[in-house]
This record gives C-alpha cells, sequence and structure tokens, in this order.
C-alpha cells in the first residue's frame, strides 16, 4: 500500500511537471495554440471523468448524462454571460450550480431505481434537456459570442486558460480523492456494494445517493463551463452522449473506482487519439480495439490491476491477539438485565410460507442470547423483521420501550447493528477501510471538512486508525491491516466483518452465524470478544450451528422451529429438552446433529 502510494505519487508529480511545462514546448512548434487546445480539452475530459468515476466507480450509480450535465454547465454560463453580462469566474460557480441543480433533479425522480433502469432514466433526462435548449433557444440551440475571463482587466491568453484548466483539474482530482478517503467515501463505497449494507451502516440509501450525484453534478458543470469559454460557443450537441463515450472508455481504461484511473485513462486515450488524428475513419475502429484489448486483458483497468497487484502481496503471518480490550471503545448501556428490544409476536409469510410464525423475544442488555433452529426455521428472517430488513405481516418491535425505528439505516443509528448470514464485506477495500467503514455513524464532521482537510477531519480520523487498529489486534488480524479484504481467509472475512460491526460501538449487536468457517483459535478470539461485549453491556444476540460454541456463550437460548418458538431457557436445560431433541429428528443430543 505504502509503495502503491509512493510510486503512483511520483508518477502524479511527473506528470503535472509534464503539463506546467508542456506550454513552453508548444511555444517552439509552429502551432501553439492547437496544441494547448488538444490539452485543455483532454483535461476537460479528465474532469468529467473523474465526476463519472465519483457517482458510477465509487457510488455505483450509471450516468449516462454526463455530456448533458456538461452541456447544461455551458449553457448556465452561456446564458449568464450572454444576457446578464456576468464575469466568466462568477459564471464558473453558476455552471456548476446549475449542473449540480439538474443532476439532483434527476436523481430524486429515480431514488428506487435499479442500476439499468437509473442510468435510462439519466439517459432521458439528458435527451429531455438536448431537445428543450435546441427549442427553447432558438437557433437550433447554437449560442456564440462567448469568451475567456480576464484577470487585472486583461483577457487571459489561450496560455493562461490552459494554466486555469490545468488548475481545475487539479482540484477536481483533490476534490475526488478527499471525499473517497473519508466517511463520506467509505458509505460511497458501501452504497455501491448494496443498499443493504450501507443500511446495516446507518447510511441512509437515498441522502447518500443525492449527494453523490450532486457533487458529480457540480464537477461535470464545471467541466462543461471550461468547454464553452474554450470553443466561444454552446450547442445541445455537445450533450450527445456519443461525446461522453470518452469519458466511459478512459474510466474503463484506467480502472474504474480507483482515484487515478480516471486520468491515466484519459491521458493514455488522448495521447493516442493525438497519435492517430490523421486516421480519419479509422480512428474509432483503433479506439474501440484498444478498448476490446484492455477489457480483455486487464479488466480492472490499468490502476485497477497495479493496486490489485501490491495489495495482494503475500501475507504474513497471523500475530498472536494482544488482548487490549480496555481500549475498545464502546457506548454505555442501560443496566444490565434490562430490555433492550422487545419483539411481540412477530408473524412473517412470504406468499403462503410462514417464515416466521408468532415469535416473542426479549433481548436483554448485558446477555448473549443464543438462537438456534435447523435450517430455515426462520431464525434470519427474525432477525431481518427485528432490523426492518422485512416488513412485518404481523407483530411489533421496541427498543428500548419505544418503536423501533421503521427503516434499516434508522435502526442503525438507533443502535442496532447486525452481521449477516452471507458476507457483506469491501473486498477490493483494505482491512483497514473496512473497519473504519462501521465508524460511520460517529463520524462528526462534514463532507467539505474532508475535502478541505480541516482540523475536526483529521484528529476524528486519527482517533478513528487508532480504533481501527486496537479491533483488529483483538481478533488476531493486526498485521493485515493493508492488505485487500479479498485476500483474507473466509474465517479471517468473518472476524472483519464483525469488528467493522463492533466499530459502529453498537448497544444491541445480532451475529447470524459467526462461527461458520472459524478456526479453532479464531473461535477463541471471537469467544473473547464476544464476553467482552457483553460485560460492557450490550445486547448480543448470536445465531449459531456451532453448538459448543454457543452453549460457551450464551445466557439464553431461543429454540426455533417452522417459524414457532419451541423452547426458550438456559443452555443446559435446552441441551435436555425432549421437544428440542424431538425437533431435531429424534437424535439423543442436538450437537450430533448441529455441531460440526
Ligand atoms: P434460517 O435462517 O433459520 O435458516 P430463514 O429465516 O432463512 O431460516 O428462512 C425461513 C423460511 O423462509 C425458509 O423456508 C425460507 O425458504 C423462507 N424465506 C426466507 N426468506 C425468504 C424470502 N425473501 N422470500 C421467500 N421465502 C423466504
Ligand atoms: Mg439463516
Amino acid at each position: 500500500m505504502k509503495m502503491v502510494n509512493v510510486s503512483l505519487r511520483g508518477l502524479g508529480f511527473i506528470l503535472i511537471t509534464l503539463l506546467l511545462l508542456f506550454p513552453f514546448w508548444a511555444n517552439s512548434t509552429s502551432n501553439p495554440e492547437s496544441y494547448m487546445n488538444v490539452i485543455i480539452t483532454a483535461g476537460t475530459s479528465a474532469v468529467l471523468t473523474i465526476s463519472l468515476n465519483i457517482c458510477m466507480g465509487y457510488g455505483g450509480l450509471l450516468s449516462l448524462a454526463h455530456t448533458g450535465m456538461q452541456m447544461m454547465g455551458g449553457y448556465a454560463i452561456g446564458l449568464a454571460m450572454l444576457n446578464y453580462e456576468i464575469d466568466p469566474w462568477i459564471g464558473i460557480l453558476i455552471a456548476a450550480l446549475v449542473s449540480t441543480i439538474f443532476s439532483v433533479l434527476m436523481i430524486l425522480i429515480s431514488l428506487r431505481a435499479t442500476y439499468l433502469y437509473f442510468g435510462m432514466i439519466t439517459l432521458a433526462a439528458n435527451l429531455i434537456a438536448m431537445e428543450g435548449f435546441r427549442n427553447a433557444l432558438g437557433n437550433d440551440g447554437l449560442i456564440s459570442g462567448l469568451y475567456l475571463p480576464a484577470f487585472r482587466g486583461e483577457d487571459l491568453t489561450i496560455r493562461q486558460f490552459y494554466y486555469v484548466t490545468l488548475a481545475i483539474l487539479v482540484i477536481a482530482y483533490v476534490v475526488q480523492r478527499n471525499t473517497v478517503l473519508s466517511g463520506f467515501g467509505r458509505a460511497t463505497m458501501a452504497l455501491r456494494e448494496s443498499t443493504d449494507t450501507a443500511s446495516a451502516l446507518g447510511v441512509s440509501p437515498s441522502v447518500q445517493r443525492v449527494k453523490i450525484f450532486a457533487i458529480a453534478g457540480g464537477l461535470a458543470g464545471v467541466a462543461g463551463a471550461i468547454t464553452a469559454m474554450q470553443g466561444g460557443f454552446m450547442a445541445p450537441e455537445i450533450g450527445d452522449l456519443n461525446g461522453g463515450l470518452i469519458f466511459f472508455v478512459g474510466l474503463f481504461i484506467g480502472g474504474v473506482g480507483t482515484l487515478f484511473g480516471p486520468l491515466a485513462g484519459v491521458g493514455l486515450i488522448a495521447a493516442i487519439d493525438f497519435q492517430i488524428r490523421f486516421a480519419g475513419a479509422y480512428r474509432t475502429l483503433i479506439l474501440g480495439t484498444i478498448l476490446l484489448l484492455c477489457m480483455m486483458v486487464l479488466p480492472r483497468g490499468i490502476v485497477g490491476t497495479f493496486r490489485a497487484s501490491k495489495m495482494g502481496s503475500p501475507q504474513e503471518l497471523a500475530d498472536e491477539p494482544t488482548i487490549v480490550e480496555e481500549e475498545i471503545i464502546t457506548t454505555p448501556t442501560s443496566a444490565s438485565g434490562s430490555v433492550a428490544i422487545e419483539a411481540i409476536n412477530i408473524v412473517k409469510h412470504f406468499g403462503g410460507i410462514k417464515a416466521v410464525d408468532g415469535v416473542s423475544i426479549s433481548i436483554l442488555s448485558g446477555r448473549v442470547h443464543g438462537i438456534i433452529g435447523p435450517n430455515g426455521s426462520g431464525k434470519s428472517t427474525l432477525i431481518s423483521c427485528i432490523t426492518r430488513y422485512h416488513s412485518l405481516t404481523d407483530g411489533e418491535v421496541k427498543l428500548f420501550g419505544a418503536e423501533m425505528p421503521k427503516s434499516p439505516h434508522r435502526v442503525a443509528r438507533a443502535g442496532v447493528t447486525r452481521v449477516f448470514q452471507i458476507p457483506h464485506l469491501f473486498e477490493r477495500v483494505s482491512v483497514r477501510d473496512n473497519v473504519l467503514t462501521g465508524m460511520y455513524l460517529h463520524e462528526r464532521y462534514s463532507w467539505i471538512e474532508a475535502v478541505l482537510r480541516l482540523p475536526r477531519y483529521l484528529s476524528s480520523t486519527r482517533a478513528e486508525e487508532r480504533q481501527a487498529a486496537v479491533l483488529l489486534r483483538v481478533v488476531g488480524l493486526g498485521r493485515k491491516g493493508e492488505i485487500a479484504a479479498a485476500n483474507l481467509s473466509h474465517g479471517q472475512k468473518r472476524l472483519l466483518e464483525i469488528v467493522r460491526a463492533v466499530s459502529a460501538r453498537p448497544k444491541v449487536l445480532i451475529l447470524d452465524e459467526p462461527a461458520t468457517g472459524l478456526t479453532q483459535s479464531e473461535l477463541g478470539n471471537l469467544h473473547n470478544l464476544i464476553l467482552f461485549l457483553k460485560n460492557e453491556g450490550l445486547a448480543v444476540v448470536l445465531i449459531e450451528h456451532n453448538v459448543d460454541f454457543l452453549m460457551g456463550l450464551a445466557d439464553i437460548v431461543t429454540v426455533l422451529e417452522s417459524g414457532k418458538v419451541i423452547a426458550e431457557a438456559p443452555p443446559e436445560e435446552v441441551r435436555n429438552d425432549p421437544r428440542v431433541v424431538e425437533a431435531y429428528l429424534g437424535r439423543a443430543d442436538i450437537s450430533e446433529l448441529m455441531g460440526e
């Protein structure tokens, strides 16, 4: 990871130096302006690709409206200049604002749309906007007579405007980087993974979508303003999706969802495109072939492949867990033994299937509450009902005496964190970043503070990183912080996901079959962690097939069968309960059937 940073930083440094010196070289050619215009256009494409990377690469929102956003920004600054004689510098801000509004409107009408459907809505919005300008402005929507901004009363030269574009590109890159490397960015990636994952961490999927798209829209609007000033005109054709293909091609070649990918990709495409500028009709063919080859050989793009290779470096040995539990930060909860969750007569039917059929259960603070039952007995469904992932057919859920909030992310915010039966990790990001994601709810800095790296962001992040290191040590992952989560063993991934949940400092922690696939020593670490949390006053719900593990921890065990509670008692009693034994097909000892 360190290596990656150093080499990428070096590369960035070289790139910036070359770009700064470029006008001096261009001046020695016969047509310096055309060379500088080529780079300004490429820089604009890079800003748009960064914007696309934020919403599609990191946020998982397919946007087919980036050229539309660019056009929107272009018209905003153009009309402001022509009709109101607004200064072009101010016009850039207006362009950002108008394009942001356009993006927010698009996202608001399609909040619940799935990936492709959402893309189609943006495509339609793009077409409507293009036709709107074409018809509303006359002259086929063409506006001209736009000009470059002035500095101290003198119009900028193309060379000065080149440097302005470069500065904007650097700002766009920094906005992207600082957004991604913050709680905001981690929430965004959680959303890309799935709505459920994001909700479980307390992220409101709709609000987060709106924010991501607003940021992408703002950046694209600025790019549109550059386009308008550089060309001196704006036309609906700028919004044509064809022109936006270069952003997609550049992003895929560079690496979707990587910080440096948009720059590497667009830079490469621009260089190749420049070399083959006289190839005429063959140009598209050549670019298409390059994209195809790249997708086949490097599906993660140049930067993505590079990063994956570094983060996949040989695994280090697991270190002995140092028990530093006193350093784990938890949320003080109500008195041990008081009721945390009260579920009353929960019923959940899926069509004819009575998955949960009238279950009442009380979860107490400072206790480990085990839930067992054969496969399909409704354990996971019960949890999904309690945490509001499912609507109830009937019944009622209370949290600390009040009604349980109605949506999953509000449940998480109220202090109930669940770990799903199926792993929901962020495989491509580092182990440490996975843990940091869990701390979303406790981050007290705003997006702006993160982008500008203000003190509140810095101190909060330092504290979070310390806590992440402590938690990882507790489960024996202390030396794996920098590797990609994908490189962990199955058991380690389970532990990581539990640690992420613990880092949210919940009052109630719900674990759905956490012990599956864990080695003996990993089981030991998990046992100690759960015991520690219980003693801190958390209510822990433990669904588990590993009976020995469960019996060693649980204070009380609820047994489900076909959606009904057939027993609820301390572990030793449950083991010998005839109804339980019968439910497990008459085996003498349930652990024979359930134990692993
Ligand atoms: P357990 O976690 O105890 O193994 P589940 O809660 O996953 O059991 O499932 C209980 C029953 O509900 C099963 O018969 C399962 O097939 C059914 N079920 C669970 N989720 C759904 C769903 N989303 N749609 C339809 N049936 C479901
Ligand atoms: Mg289950």
